[in-house]
């Protein structure tokens, strides 16, 4: 049993967790780093530990401070949430010969998955579809003009390394194909340290569906669905919806038994989340995995009414799964919109400040996942992540009409924000008719200027 979970995280994700640990009757243990101490997580988990200053590499990311921590509160488990160390091989394998239970797959699962060059191999080994494009890494530019000619323009530069739309290039020609291979691979070495990269077919017009998987330490693996997050700026996710609409039934099953099949080759455990491209033609082509819960778990929750962070924590303990695959039913339909600390007029850069005054809608359907109170700074040196705001109604049509009602009603004060921008693209008609792809967002933009 695991009686005291240390949150290696902080903000919204972390309040989360939190919860999901008082709901259980599990002790939470909050880090913070020295800025943080007023946060919202380090003042609602049952105990704090503040390991350090305010860059993230001397605070949420040191491995050793967070273990030791967790060692001296007793905690038996590690929830790393999203983000920082989430998807760190080293750290889940750190966590296990410390005796202390990392909630999510093992350091070798991560390592196979995590690399999204060597798990594009491990789909194409398993018989799953994978974007055309290459098998290994591209060594050079030279190898990579040949690769690109071959799969033919447009062409995507991707980091192997990669996570958050970081180190990715979109090339239409080739004569910019060497310049952007080369930006590419500084901007992963800058985020992730390897600036390895590989080349898929840039899918025009296609839309992002991501199955959400649960996987048990016994070999029973089931999804919950999908969610349509489509709808993103500079490859970041903005409005996410469950289920995804318009997706053939036949489709939607197919996509359903890759994704299990996918996570079953690999000997998956934990939750996770399969991504998938899917063309006009309703051709889909695996394109990674993340092996960590998801920022937007919250409308699986809601059209599923299964508690994800639980399910992560009863797994976590050793229990098998007790819900079978025919036991997720969808229910309705969810929408999330992720608000951020971020200014549109201004190019959406961050805007950290303080929060003055503050106003969370409410009522029947509307979740609201966030770690604001009037009054919080919002440091500048994290996630520009407000708020996550969700509704669930009967069907698309119902719950894009809340989330029109409830981003009326939500004040934020202080602050600059992409509301108005968000309810610019809930309103815009393409996004009520279904006509939206991962491009949708960008080309609004482009004929605003
Ligand atoms: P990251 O891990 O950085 O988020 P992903 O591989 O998940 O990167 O891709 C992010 C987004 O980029 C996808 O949701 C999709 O919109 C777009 N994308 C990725 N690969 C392709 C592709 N081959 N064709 C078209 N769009 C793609």
């Amino acid at each position: 049993m695991i009686n005291k979970i240390l949150i290696a995280n902080r903000g919204e994700i972390a309040v989360r967790i939190i919860r999901a640990c008082r709901e259980m009757g599990v002790y939470s243990v909050a880090i913070c780093s020295d800025i943080d101490k007023d946060a919202l997580h380090a003042q609602l988990a049952d105990e704090t530990i503040c390991i350090g200053p305010v860059s993230s590499k001397d605070s949420y990311l040191k491995m050793d401070r967070i273990i030791s921590a967790a060692c001296a509160a007793g905690a038996d488990a590690i929830h790393p949430g999203f983000g920082f160390l989430s998807e760190n091989a080293r750290f889940s394998e750190l966590c296990k010969k410390c005796g202390i239970i990392f909630i999510g797959p093992s350091g070798e699962i991560i390592d196979k998955m995590g690399n999204k060059s060597e798990a594009r191999r491990t789909m194409i080994e398993a018989g799953v579809p994978v974007v055309p494009g290459t098998k290994e890494a591209v060594a050079s530019v030279e190898e990579g003009l040949k690769i690109a000619a071959d799969i033919g323009y447009p062409v995507i530069i991707k980091a192997s390394a990669g996570g958050g739309g970081k180190g990715m290039r979109i090339v239409r020609k080739e004569e910019e194909f060497a310049k952007l291979f080369e930006t590419a691979g500084q901007e992963a070495k800058n985020s992730f340290g390897d600036d390895t990269l590989y080349i898929e077919k840039y899918i025009e017009g296609a839309r992002h569906i991501e199955f959400q998987i649960l996987a048990d330490n016994y070999g029973k693996v089931i999804h919950l669905g999908e969610r349509d997050c489509s709808l993103q700026r500079r490859h970041q996710k903005l409005i996410e919806e469950a289920p995804a609409h318009h997706v053939p039934p036949e489709i939607r099953k197919a996509m359903g038994e890759a994704a299990v099949k996918a996570a079953k080759t690999v000997g998956y455990q934990n939750a996770g989340t399969i991504e998938f491209i899917l063309d006009s033609s309703n051709r889909f082509y695996f394109i990674e995995m993340n092996t960590r819960i998801q920022v937007e778990h919250g409308i699986t929750e809601l059209v599923t009414g299964i508690d994800l962070i639980k399910e992560q924590i009863k797994i976590a303990e050793g229990r098998p799964l007790l819900l079978s695959q025919e036991d997720v039913v969808m229910k309705g339909h969810a929408i999330e919109c992720r608000i951020n600390a971020e200014n549109p007029m201004k190019d959406f850069m961050p805007c950290p400040g303080t929060v003055t005054s503050l106003h969370f809608p409410g009522g029947n359907g509307v979740r609201i996942d966030s770690a604001l109170y009037a009054g919080y700074k919002i440091p500048a040196a994290y996630d520009s992540l407000l708020v996550k705001l969700m509704v669930h109604d009967t069907d698309r049509e119902q719950a894009i009409q809340k989330m029109r009602g409830v981003l009326g009603e939500l004040v934020i004060e202080g602050i600059d924000t992409n509301l108005d921008f968000l309810y610019t693209l809930i309103n815009h008609e393409d996004f009520k008719n279904g006509n939206t792809d991962t491009a949708f967002v960008e080309k609004l933009l482009k004929d605003r200027k």
